[in-house]
């Protein structure tokens, strides 16, 4: 977790927390805890329940039952204009005829800050996000970057210990948001405020993230770290979900004493016992698997052979998709100095069991 400067951020508890819309679940039984100060980001397909959760906490919508505790203090029934959280949408929803800094000094002026204070905190807000020499400016007179960054300064200008922020980049071209990424992240450090981020952009949540919550279907299917979720899915559906990913359905077969595992047509080591799945789903990393031609000593334990589907020059290194022989097809990296093969080239592919996750097979429930 980053270092903060003082322990301002409120802790976030959501208990059991379900939100119905009729007989649909938009929100079916969400358990989290958010630490003070934790940057923590909400990631899943559109429709899982990121925004819902997010208005729950920001007192937009009530919730059909479950606990919710802000800073250790209830805040089920409490309107949302009591709950002092800031917030920022995708679109940045500045008021069009008031000057930059009047949006920014606006929630002071609501909550009755003198004005001397009130110029004192705009100024510092606007400089927090880089945008001191803009004040005089209207939102229509700046770029798209530059008005959500006045719609943070405007979100943090009265100090709340919590900032939620639902997709704010999500409008933005790819380089501005990979710059107003780090923005973000040096924000979060320099305030030490709790920060609640909704994407569905898993790049983007690695980048930010002390942990992540991956949502699905109203659910949360794992809680941790970007570490964590990578080396460590709970699900097929988070190991899908975060980074690229192999995915080859298996076949176990057990004689009595031991059981074998078939994948992509060939019998591999399993990377842990088989607890009577007769189908699991194996899950590889496009780093854990060495490519060679065939016959060539190849890293790993397991072997797998195939052909070159597609091969992608990265400037890094280069990308492979590897048809196997029952069809699947595996991912592969290679490092700039690997070998370099093109289309219909035959390959080995060589892995270590350990290196493998084996899952229950949840892709029916996509
Ligand atoms: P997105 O990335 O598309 O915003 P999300 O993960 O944030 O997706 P939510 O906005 O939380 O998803 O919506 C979850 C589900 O609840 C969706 O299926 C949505 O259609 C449904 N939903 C949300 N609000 C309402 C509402 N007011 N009435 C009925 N259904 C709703």
């Amino acid at each position: 977790m980053n270092p903060r400067p003082e322990n301002r951020g409120a802790a976030i508890d959501l208990d059991t927390v379900s939100k119905a819309y009729g007989a649909f679940k938009a929100l079916d039984g969400v358990s989290l805890r958010i630490e003070p100060g934790e940057f923590m980001t909400l990631l899943g397909p559109s429709g899982s329940g990121k925004t819902t959760t997010l208005n729950v906490i920001a007192g937009f919508t009530d919730v059909t039952s479950g606990k919710l505790s802000v800073g250790g203090k209830s805040v089920v029934g409490v309107p949302a204009h009591k709950r002092n959280i800031g917030v920022v949408f995708q679109h940045y929803a500045l008021f069009p005829h008031m000057t930059v800094g009047r949006n920014v000094a606006y929630p002071l002026t609501l909550r009755g800050i003198a004005q001397d204070e009130r110029k004192k905190r705009v100024a510092k807000a606007l400089d927090m996000v880089k945008m001191g020499d803009f004040a005089h400016r209207y939102p229509s007179e700046l770029s798209g970057g530059q008005q959500q960054r006045v719609a943070l300064a405007r979100a943090i200008v009265f100090d709340p210990p919590l900032l939620l922020m639902d997709e704010p980049l999500g409008a933005l071209d790819k380089k501005l948001r990979e710059w107003l990424q780090l923005e973000i992240k040096r924000i979060h450090r320099e305030l030490g405020t709790t920060f609640v981020y909704v994407t569905h952009d898993q790049e983007e949540a690695l980048v930010l993230s002390d942990r992540i919550a991956v949502f699905n279907r109203g659910r949360i299917e794992q809680i941790g770290t970007g570490r964590q979720l990578y080396d460590e899915p709970a699900t097929l559906f988070v190991g899908r979900f975060i980074g690229d990913s192999t995915v080859l359905r298996g076949e176990a077969k057990s004689d009595g004493s031991s059981t074998a595992l078939t994948v992509a047509g060939e019998t591999v080591a399993a990377p842990r016992r088989l607890n009577g799945e007769a189908s699991p789903v194996m899950l590889l990393r496009p780093e854990k698997l060495a490519i060679r031609r065939p016959g060539q000593d190849a890293a790993g334990t397991n072997r797998l052979s195939g052909t070159i589907a597609e091969a992608i020059y990265l400037g890094s290194g280069s990308k492979y998709e590897v048809r196997l022989g029952d069809g699947s097809t595996a991912i592969v990296r290679s490092p700039l100095a690997g070998e370099s093969f093109g289309l219909g080239d035959k390959v080995e592919l060589g892995f270590d069991g350990a290196d493998a996750k084996l899952l229950p097979d949840d892709s029916t429930a996509d």
